[in-house]
């Protein structure tokens, strides 16, 4: 079956039209009709091959929702008509301790929704810039918000769960003092899901102009991390700062924000490495530095639920396909307030 796509021939090129095919559903697959896909900041450093081992042609997107069009034989928890999500992850090997615990995220043989090795054609994954995806039912994601706020509901995807896993993971809620870094659209998410998870939350920017907007999306202080007064009065205060940025930078800035064993997570995923922290910076109050992947299939269903039942999406900013190339150019300027989703329909145009 040949669909539409759009996606790159290589790194230097812009994105455009494509034809490409998915394989017929197996016994456990679920064929979905892609109505929205979000656009990751992955999707830019992946088609423009800043991280290493990007194959072509293509096709990025992993935030993608829709509509179930076909079920395989032995699934039974989606019917045709379902609303529909799928992530980051389209497989695993699912037998080994990552998977068992749900954590397919950290499998080894994880196959990523787009630039992984697969036997279908054309040998690697394809994304979500596409009209339809077939994928194992263990990777399908239930969307129980209104079908009215389903362009909003694709960031959570990725965004809402690489946000999401962290916060859970350090146990944030009440009492806690919660730094994000960079409001883009990861770190809007954080934003609305510490503030959901009753966290006093302080958003760190470097754009004067997002000042108020995050206050609006329920930070309760902002802070422009350019103005060394302002962050020198937070010093010793975090118990946790969650880091989205895309670009390299200084990471003891926030890591002497951090109290005693605070801890500093970083998901932002930098082309090239951030400048080494200082030492002292860490054991002197006994701080942690680590990072965080996305999040297991369970994890992704309980974010999900939970955005469903706090009434959360992603703030969108809804885009045709040809403007995807347009799209990135903003994204690299910060200026996308939060999240481009693509329309799908509009592949077809
Ligand atoms: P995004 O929408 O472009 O947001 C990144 C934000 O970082 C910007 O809006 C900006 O916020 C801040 N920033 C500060 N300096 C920057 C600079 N020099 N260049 C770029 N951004 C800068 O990106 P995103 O989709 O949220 O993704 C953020 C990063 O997370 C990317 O590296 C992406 O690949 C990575 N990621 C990781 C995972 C994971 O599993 N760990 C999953 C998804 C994405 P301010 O204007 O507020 O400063
Ligand atoms: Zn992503």
């Amino acid at each position: 079956m040949s669909i539409h796509a759009y996606g790159a021939h290589a790194g230097d090129q812009p994105l455009e039209p494509m034809n490409i095919t998915r394989r017929t559903p197996g016994a456990h697959d679920v064929q979905i009709d892609i109505a929205y896909c979000g656009v990751c900041h992955s999707d830019i450093h992946q088609v423009r091959a800043e991280w290493a081992g990007t194959l072509f042609p293509c096709v990025p997107g992993h935030e993608i929702v829709g509509r179930v069009a076909a079920v395989g034989a032995h699934v039974s928890d989606y019917q045709v008509g379902d609303l529909v999500g799928v992530g980051c992850i389209v497989d695993s090997c699912k037998h080994c301790a990552d998977c068992a615990e749900g954590l397919e995220n950290y499998c080894d043989e994880m196959i990523g929704t787009y630039n992984f090795p697969t036997p279908d054609a054309p040998g690697h994954t394809l994304g979500g810039y596409s009209e339809q995806i077939v994928v194992h039912e263990r990777y399908v994601l239930r969307i129980r918000h209104p079908e009215a706020q389903l362009a909003a509901v694709a960031p959570l995807l990725c965004a809402g769960i690489t946000t999401y896993s962290p916060l859970r993971h350090w146990q944030v809620g009440p009492g806690h003092k919660v730094g994000v870094v960079g409001i883009g659209g990861l770190g809007h998410m954080g934003i609305k899901l510490a503030h959901a998870m009753g966290a006093h939350v302080v958003a760190f920017t470097t754009s004067e102009s997002k000042r108020e907007a995050a206050k609006a999306l329920g930070a309760d202080e902002v802070v422009v991390s350019r103005n060394a007064e302002e962050m020198a009065a937070h010093a010793n205060s975090f118990e946790f700062i969650l880091n989205t940025v895309a670009a390299p930078h200084d990471l003891d800035a926030f890591l002497t924000l951090l109290k005693r064993d605070g801890n500093l997570t970083l998901v932002g995923a930098p082309s090239s490495p951030h400048p080494s922290p200082e030492v002292f910076n860490l054991i002197m109050k006994r701080r942690s530095l680590s990072g965080s992947m996305i999040g297991g299939i369970p994890e992704t269903q309980e974010m999900l639920d939970f955005c469903a039942e706090h009434g959360i999406v992603a703030d969108i900013e809804m885009i045709r396909a040809d403007q995807v190339n347009d799209a990135y150019e903003r994204m690299l300027k910060g200026d996308v307030k939060y999240r481009f989703v693509m329309d799908i329909a509009t592949l077809a145009d």
